[in-house]
């Protein structure tokens, strides 16, 4: 008999637990680490009833839970942490920046700045209704924080806590040497490039800090690493090679959009994705100004503000 119905077993002590939920990308790997002190749970999906569905069905199996660790202070990760730790008195750990994170979500203090952006790059209102839906996903207080560099057990393993920002400024990816497992979280996913974005003030350029960390994961000899999304990932420097490439094509397509004609963001936003509409603007339009922003700072385009506007053309480089 199948002890553990709900969960898919990876290795002798890892477990896979997709829980879906019906909105934003629809589904998570929380992944399950046993140990002597019960599994150690990293990310927990998106608060929805779909997603508690699934986790109260593991849970009646009877399985021991002993803490919950995060890689990052995204909703679709964190969704459930505060359910786990009041519902269930499971320990949540978190990054120090993961928790500041989590701080300033629940101060809103973004607002003004996110609105400035979208108006100096030429971009349409934000629709008032937005962005709201997944306030009570930041209303706990972890029971302990890790910092880059340092050992948290997953289950009965050492894991080794790499930050790694660039999808947002708090990630998180931890590697076990002894098995050579990374958990990626969305840093790294097999299918799909996660979004770089500036989210808040405090971001500067979050794809250059991508690149590194990037980067950073390639010393590490994985030889399986799981993401916080679809496939298990096998051949992660592979992988990371491709994103990399994906993101320089993804850089170069805008050089050109505006060698030869100067244009707005979200011009070249609209270029590149198409006509968007109110709700689905959102984060291609920040990932272009992300782009767009590390081109000028890669002193590739540069860009002039005229009437409160910014546009932007590209550098020709003399050959
Ligand atoms: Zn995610």
């Amino acid at each position: 008999m199948d002890q553990f119905p709900t969960l898919t077993k990876i290795s002798e002590d890892i477990y896979q637990l997709v829980v879906r939920y019906p909105f934003g990308m629809y589904e998570m790997n929380s992944f399950l680490f046993q140990g002597d002190n019960g599994f150690t749970i990293v990310d927990t999906g998106s608060e929805a009833k779909e997603s508690i569905d699934i986790w109260e069905k593991t849970l009646a199996t009877g399985i021991k839970i002993e803490k919950l660790v995060l890689t990052h202070a995204h909703p679709d990760h964190i969704g459930l942490a505060r359910w786990f730790q009041q519902q269930h008195q499971v320990p949540v750990y978190i990054s120090s920046l993961g928790y500041k994170e989590i701080q300033r979500k629940r101060n809103h203090d973004n607002g003004n700045w996110i609105l400035n952006l979208l108006k100096t790059h030429d971009g349409p209102e934000i629709p008032r209704n937005m962005g709201n839906s997944e306030d009570a996903a930041y209303e706990f207080e972890p029971d302990g924080l890790f910092e880059n560099q340092q050992t948290i057990k997953l289950g009965n393993e050492k894991y080794e806590t790499i930050w790694t920002p660039g999808h947002s400024s708090d990630h998180f990816c931890f590697y076990n040497h002894n098995q050579h497992v990374m958990v990626t979280g969305d840093h790294i996913l097999a299918g799909l490039s996660p979004i770089i974005a500036l989210w808040s003030e405090y971001d500067m350029n979050p794809i250059k800090d991508n690149f590194a960390s990037l980067e950073k994961l390639k010393a590490y000899p994985a030889k399986l690493a799981l993401p916080g999304h679809g496939e298990l990932i096998t051949n992660m420097n592979d992988r990371i090679d491709d994103m990399i490439t994906g993101h320089k094509h993804r850089l170069q397509q805008i050089v050109q959009i505006l060698e030869n004609e100067e244009k707005t963001s979200w011009q070249v936003c609209q270029e590149i994705y198409g006509p968007l509409s109110d709700t689905k603007f959102f984060a291609p339009f920040l990932a272009t100004i992300t782009r767009i922003i590390y081109l000028e700072k890669n002193g590739e385009v540069y860009s002039e503000l005229r009437d409160g506007k910014l546009f932007f053309r590209s550098i020709v480089k003399k050959r």
